[in-house]
C-alpha cells in the first residue's frame, strides 16, 4: 500500500473535522509521536453501513509493540508522569473528560461512521459516559490510600513496630479492548490506569480504531505527557498478541470473547503478568407476571436484547416469562421488533445500525439459521436485512430446547430467544444454567422476591425494573467465565495497583 491513501467519503455528508480525520491515514502513538508501523504496513477500516473503506490505519506488529512498550516503559519509570502530584494527575484526566464533551458531536459522528451505530444514540449514551469515566477516575486520584495496622508479632514480645500499606501503581499496562463501545471500552480502560499513576499501550479493535486515534489527540491536548498513553492499531494476532506476551508488560487488561480470553491468560504467563479480563455473557432476563408496569418490562426487554444492535456484552439474551404473560410479552417484543427503523448510523432516523463487520454479519446469520435447522420458531425478522452492509433484522426466537446453540452460545446481535416459566424455583435454576455471569435483571413488584431472586442469581451485575443501567460508580465485571476482577467503581483501582506492607521498627 502506499503512503497517499484514498478514503471513501460516506455517502451521507459528515463534518469537516471528520472528513479531514478520515482523509489521511492514521498512524500510532508511541512516545508522544504519531508514527507509522515499522514495516510500513497499514489495514483499512470499513464503513458498516456500505462495506466501503473509510480510511487506512498503521498496522502494528511486534516492533511497533516493543517500541510502544519501550516508551511507556521509559515515561513509567522517569520523566513528568511520575513526578506529578496525585492531584496533578486527577486535573488531566478531568480534562480528558472536558475535552471529550467539547468535541461530543465529533466524536459521536466518528464513533457512528467507524462502529455503524446510531450517531443519536453515540451522542446520548457512549459519548456522555465515556467522558464520565474519566471525571469519575480524575476524583480518585487522590484517593488512594492504604492503611495503618497494629501489628503484634507474636514471637517478638516487646519489640514495636509501625506499620503502614501503599497502594502504587502496577507499573506499565497493555490494554486490549474490542468494537461494540470502542470509546467507551478505552474509557473504562485508560481512566483507571491513568488515574493509579500506570502507564500503558491500548490497543483498539481493528474494526473500530478511529475514536481511540481522536482520543489520542485529545489526550495530548489535556497534558498527558510523552509515553504515558501509546496506541498501537492494528489486528489481534500481530498486535494483540505481542502486547499480551511482552516480557516488560506488568499487567494486562482485556475485553473480549471467552476464546481470546484463554489465548491473552496463556500469552500472560510467560513473565506472570497480572491479568484482568471482561468477557462474554448470555444474560438472563427475567419477567413475572405481577411486573409493576408490564409494558415498560415488555420496552425494557426489547432495549436488554437490541440495543446497541444486540453487540452487548450484557445483552438480555435470554428472556424467561411467566406462562401466563408469555404469549402478551412476546407478542409486544416482536412488535416492537418489526418496528425497528433500521439504516446507516449517520441517518438521523435510524434506530438500528449495521452490525460491525462482515464476519459479525455472518456470525449472527449462522447463528440464525442454526436456529432454524434445530426446529425453533422464528418469530420476526431472521436474516439480513438488503445486500449493502452488515444490516441484520431485530429477531425473536421462541420453541427453543436447551441444548441448542441459539439458548447456549452468545450470539451478539439482534437476537432474542424467549421461553415461558412457571415456578420460580425452577426459573432460577435455568437462568443461572449457563457458562457465563455478567448480567441479570428480574421484573416484579414482590420486593421480597425482587431481593431473593437478587440473591439467587451468579451474575456480576442485576438489574431490578430495569436493564442497562450503567455508571461510573458501579463495579461491572463477571462470575463464572464472564471474567477476572472489576471494572469502574473504586474497585478499578485495585486492577492497576499493588499492595505495600510497610514496617518500621521502633
Ligand atoms: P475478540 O475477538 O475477543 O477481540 C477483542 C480484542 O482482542 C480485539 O482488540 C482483538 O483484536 C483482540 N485480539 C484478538 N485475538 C487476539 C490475540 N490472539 N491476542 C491478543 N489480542 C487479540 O472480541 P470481539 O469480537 O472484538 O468482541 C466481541 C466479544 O467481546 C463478545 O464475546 C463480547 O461479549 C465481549 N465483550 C465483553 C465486554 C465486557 O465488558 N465483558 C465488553 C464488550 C465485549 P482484533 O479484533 O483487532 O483482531
Ligand atoms: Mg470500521
Amino acid at each position: 500500500m502506499t503512503a497517499h491513501l484514498q478514503s471513501n467519503l460516506p455517502a451521507l455528508p459528515i463534518s469537516d473535522a471528520n472528513a479531514d480525520f478520515i482523509g489521511r491515514a492514521r498512524h500510532h502513538l508511541i512516545g508522544g509521536q504519531w508514527v507509522p508501523s515499522a514495516s510500513g504496513a497499514t489495514f483499512a477500516t470499513f464503513d458498516p453501513a456500505t462495506g466501503d473503506v473509510l480510511t487506512h490505519c498503521a498496522q502494528g506488529e511486534a516492533e511497533d509493540i516493543d517500541r510502544a512498550v519501550k516508551a511507556a516503559r521509559k515515561a513509567f519509570e522517569s520523566g513528568p508522569w511520575k513526578a506529578l502530584t496525585a492531584s496533578e494527575r486527577g486535573r488531566i484526566i478531568w480534562k480528558i473528560g472536558d475535552l471529550m464533551l467539547e468535541h461530543a458531536d465529533e466524536l459521536a459522528e466518528l464513533e457512528a461512521l467507524d462502529n455503524g451505530k446510531p450517531r443519536a444514540v453515540a451522542r446520548a449514551v457512549d459519548i456522555p459516559l465515556s467522558a464520565d469515566a474519566f471525571h469519575y477516575m480524575a476524583g480518585w486520584a487522590t484517593k488512594i490510600t492504604g492503611q495503618t495496622m497494629p501489628v503484634s508479632v507474636p514471637y517478638a514480645p516487646g519489640a514495636r513496630f509501625h506499620a503502614y500499606s501503599l497502594k502504587e501503581p502496577v507499573g506499565v499496562v497493555g490494554q486490549i479492548i474490542p468494537w461494540n463501545f470502542p470509546l467507551l471500552m478505552a474509557a473504562w480502560k485508560l481512566g483507571p490506569a491513568l488515574a493509579a499513576g500506570c502507564t500503558l499501550v491500548l490497543k483498539p479493535a481493528e474494526q473500530t480504531p478511529l475514536t481511540a486515534l481522536r482520543l489520542g489527540e485529545l489526550m495530548i491536548e489535556a497534558g498527558v505527557p510523552d509515553g504515558v498513553v501509546n496506541i498501537v492499531t492494528g489486528d489481534g494476532e500481530s498486535a494483540g498478541a505481542p502486547l499480551a506476551a511482552h516480557p516488560d508488560v506488568d499487567k494486562v487488561a482485556f475485553t473480549g470473547s471467552n476464546e481470546v480470553g484463554k489465548l491473552i491468560l496463556r500469552a500472560a504467563a510467560g513473565n506472570l503478568k497480572k491479568v484482568s479480563l471482561e468477557l462474554g455473557g448470555k444474560s438472563p432476563n427475567v419477567i413475572f407476571k405481577d411486573a409493576p408496569d408490564l409494558p415498560a418490562a415488555i420496552a425494557g426487554a426489547a432495549n436488554a436484547v437490541f440495543f446497541n444492535h444486540g453487540q452487548c456484552c450484557v445483552a438480555g439474551t435470554r428472556l424467561f416469562v411467566e406462562q401466563d404473560v408469555f404469549d402478551q410479552v412476546v407478542e409486544g417484543v416482536v412488535e416492537t421488533a418489526a418496528g425497528i427503523k433500521l439504516g446507516p448510523g449517520l441517518d438521523d432516523a435510524t434506530e438500528m445500525g449495521p452490525l460491525v463487520s462482515q464476519e459479525q454479519l455472518e456470525r449472527v446469520t449462522g447463528y440464525l439459521a442454526s436456529g432454524r435447522e434445530d426446529g425453533a420458531d422464528l418469530l420476526v425478522g431472521g436474516g439480513r436485512q438488503g445486500d449493502r452492509g452488515y444490516f441484520v433484522q431485530p429477531t425473536v426466537i421462541t420453541g427453543t430446547r436447551p441444548e441448542m446453540k441459539v439458548v447456549r452460545e452468545e450470539i451478539f446481535g439482534p437476537v432474542l430467544v424467549a421461553e415461558p416459566f412457571t415456578d420460580e424455583a425452577d426459573l432460577v435454576r435455568r437462568a443461572n444454567d449457563t457458562t457465563y455471569g455478567l448480567a441479570a435483571a428480574v421484573w416484579t413488584n414482590d420486593v421480597s422476591r425482587a431481593h431473593r431472586v437478587a440473591a439467587a442469581y451468579r451474575a456480576g451485575t442485576v438489574w431490578v425494573n430495569c436493564y442497562n443501567v450503567f455508571d461510573a460508580a458501579l463495579p461491572f465485571g463477571g462470575y463464572k467465565q464472564s471474567g477476572w476482577g472489576r471494572e469502574m467503581s473504586g474497585e478499578a483501582l485495585d486492577l492497576y495497583t499493588e499492595t505495600k506492607a510497610v514496617v518500621v521498627g521502633l
